[in-house]
C-alpha cells in the first residue's frame, strides 16, 4: 500500500515550492488508494515556530490537501531517535566517538595541507570499548569504506555516489539528541512510508540516509526527488515571480482548484493535457511524469487555467470560495442578502473571470444596494437625454414577463419605438442598474435582481 508524506519544517508559511511537493505526494496517495501523511520537522526548536505551523496547516486546508491521521510532531519523536541510534550500537553498526572539537579540526587541518579528503575518519570506530574514557561522545554511523551507494530515483534515474564520498556521520550528539537524518529515516520507517517525493534539494542526503537503512535493515523507500521551480526567467523563484506564500495566492483570488491544477502541471505533465478536475489528476498522476528539469513559473499561465476552472465551478461552490478569498484579503464579509445575491448571480459571472476579485468586480451590481452609486464613467452614461429614456421604458417593465425573451423583445420594441438600437440603451441601463459600465448583460442583471429592484433602481437614475 502507498503511503506518502509531507514534511515541512515550520519555519515560515507554505512556500508554493513546498505546495507543490505536498500536491504531489496528496496525488500519488489518494490516486493508488493510499495514505498522505502530515510530519512537522520541528526539531530545530529556534526556527519552529507554531505560527509556522499553524499557516502551513491553513495553506494546506485552502488546497484540499488533507492528510491521514494525526499530525506527527518529529520533536515529540526524539526519545525514538535516540533508541535507533542506540540499537545500532549495540549491533556494532555504530560507535562511540570520544574525539573533541578541536581534535578533529586538526585532523582536517592536517587532510588540507596534504592534499587528503577531509572527511573526518574517527580513531574510535575500531577501538577497543575497554579503552573508552569516562567523557561526552557522539553515536557516529559505520560508513561503508568502498563501494558506491546507488539511489534509484524514479525522477532522476540511478544517481551513483562513491561511499568514499560518506564520512562517519553523527547519529547522536554528545547531548543525547538526534542528527536531522536520524529522526528522518526513522520516522518515515516508523510512519511506514513508502514512497518519499520531495526537493532535489535533497538528493544528497539522500545518500546519507541510505546508510541508515541499510544499517537498520529497513526497506529503502521509493524516492522521487523533483525539480525546484525556477522563475520565468529560468532563474531561481524570486519573491518577484511568484515565491509567495499559498495564502497569499488566496488574498490574490485564485480559486484553489486552479492553483492545484496549475501546480500539478508544474514539473508534471499528463500529454498535452493543460486544464484538468482533481478527479482526473488523482487518476493521472504518476511518477514517470514528472520532469527532470526545473520547472518556470508563470502568472499568465496560473490565470488562464484558473479562470477555466472558475466558468465550471459549481455555484455555492464558488459563492463560498469568493468568501474564503475576502477574508484572507482581509475585505469585508458579504451579508447573507450578498451571499445569496451572488451565488443567484454566479451563472452569468463566471464565465471570462480569471479571478475572484474580477469575478467580484462583476457582481459589484448585486452586492451594491438602493441609492446605487455611480462610478465616474457611469455617470457619463445618465444624461438627461438618457434618463428621460429609462424614465420611459419602466412602465413597460411593469406588466413584462420576468425572462430573458420576453425582456428583450420590450426592449428592442422600445428601442424602435424611440428610432434608436438597443444598443443604444445598454450604457445608461447599465449604469442605471449597476452603477458602472462593465457589467454581466442587461437582461441577466434584469434576471437577477428581479422586477421590482429593476424597476426602482431605473427610477431612481431617472429621478
Ligand atoms: N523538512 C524538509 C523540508 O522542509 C523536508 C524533508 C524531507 O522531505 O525529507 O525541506
Amino acid at each position: 500500500d502507498v503511503v506518502t508524506r509531507f514534511a515541512p519544517s515550520p519555519t515560515g508559511f507554505l512556500h508554493i515550492g513546498g505546495a507543490r511537493t505536498a500536491l504531489f505526494n496528496w496525488l500519488y496517495a489518494r490516486g493508488n488508494g493510499g495514505r498522505f501523511l502530515l510530519r512537522i520537522e520541528d526539531t530545530d526548536r529556534a526556527r519552529s515556530t507554531p505560527e509556522a505551523t499553524d499557516a502551513i496547516l491553513q495553506g494546506l486546508s485552502w488546497l484540499g490537501l488533507d492528510h491521514d491521521g494525526d499530525i506527527v510532531s518529529q520533536f515529540e519523536n526524539a526519545p525514538r531517535h535516540a533508541e535507533v541510534a542506540r540499537d545500532l550500537l549495540d549491533a556494532g553498526k555504530a560507535y562511540k566517538c570520544f574525539a573533541t572539537q578541536e581534535e578533529i579540526t586538526a585532523f582536517r587541518e592536517a587532510a588540507k595541507a596534504e592534499g587528503r579528503s577531509t572527511l573526518y575518519q574517527s580513531p574510535w570506530r575500531d577501538a577497543d570499548p575497554s579503552t573508552h574514557p569516562d567523557a561526552p561522545y557522539v553515536i557516529r554511523i559505520k560508513a561503508p569504506q568502498d563501494g558506491e551507494t546507488v539511489i534509484r530515483d524514479r525522477v532522476q534515474g540511478d544517481v551513483t555516489i562513491s561511499n568514499a564520498q560518506l564520512d562517519d556521520m553523527v547519529l547522536l550528539r554528545s547531548d543525547g539528541t538526534p542528527v536531522y537524518m536520524l529522526a528522518v529515516v526513522v520516522d518515515d520507517h516508523d510512519m511506514g512510508v513508502t514512497h518519499v517525493i520531495r526537493g532535489d534539494d535533497h538528493l544528497n542526503n539522500a545518500a546519507r540516509q541510505m546508510m541508515i537503512y541499510e544499517a537498520m535493515g529497513w526497506n529503502v523507500p521509493v524516492w522521487a526527488h523533483i525539480p525546484l521551480i525556477h522563475g520565468p526567467d529560468g532563474k531561481k523563484l524570486s519573491k518577484r515571480h511568484g515565491a509567495l506564500g499559498a495564502q497569499e495566492y488566496q488574498a490574490m483570488g485564485y480559486p484553489a482548484a486552479g492553483m492545484r491544477n496549475y501546480l500539478a502541471r508544474l514539473g508534471w505533465s499528463h500529454g498535452d493535457d493543460e486544464f484538468f478536475t482533481d478527479a482526473q489528476a488523482r487518476e493521472w498522476f504518476d511518477l514517470d511524469g514528472i520532469r527532470k528539469s526545473p520547472a518556470q513559473f508563470d502568472l499568465k499561465k496560473l490565470e488562464n487555467i484558473c479562470g477555466q476552472h472558475i466558468a465550471v465551478a459549481e455555484d455555492a461552490a464558488l459563492r463560498q470560495e469568493c468568501e474564503g478569498y475576502l477574508a484572507a484579503a482581509h475585505l469585508p464579509a458579504l451579508d447573507d442578502a450578498q451571499a445569496a445575491g451572488l451565488e443567484r448571480a454566479m451563472y452569468c459571472l463566471k464565465e471570462r473571470a480569471k479571478t475572484l476579485p474580477e469575478l467580484l468586480e462583476k457582481a459589484h451590481f448585486v452586492l451594491t444596494s438602493r441609492p446605487v452609486a455611480a462610478d465616474e464613467k457611469a455617470l457619463g452614461a445618465l444624461s438627461p437625454d438618457a434618463c428621460g429614456l429609462l424614465a420611459e421604458l419602466t412602465p413597460h417593465l411593469q406588466d413584462a414577463s420576468w425572462n430573458k425573451e420576453t425582456l428583450e423583445e420590450v426592449m428592442n420594441g422600445f428601442a424602435a419605438a424611440h428610432d434608436t438600437k438597443f444598443g443604444k440603451l445598454a450604457g445608461p441601463l447599465r449604469a442605471a442598474l449597476a452603477g458602472r459600465t462593465v457589467t454581466p448583460s442587461v437582461f441577466d442583471m434584469m434576471l437577477v435582481l428581479g422586477r421590482d429592484e429593476t424597476i426602482a433602481r431605473l427610477t431612481d437614475a431617472a429621478a
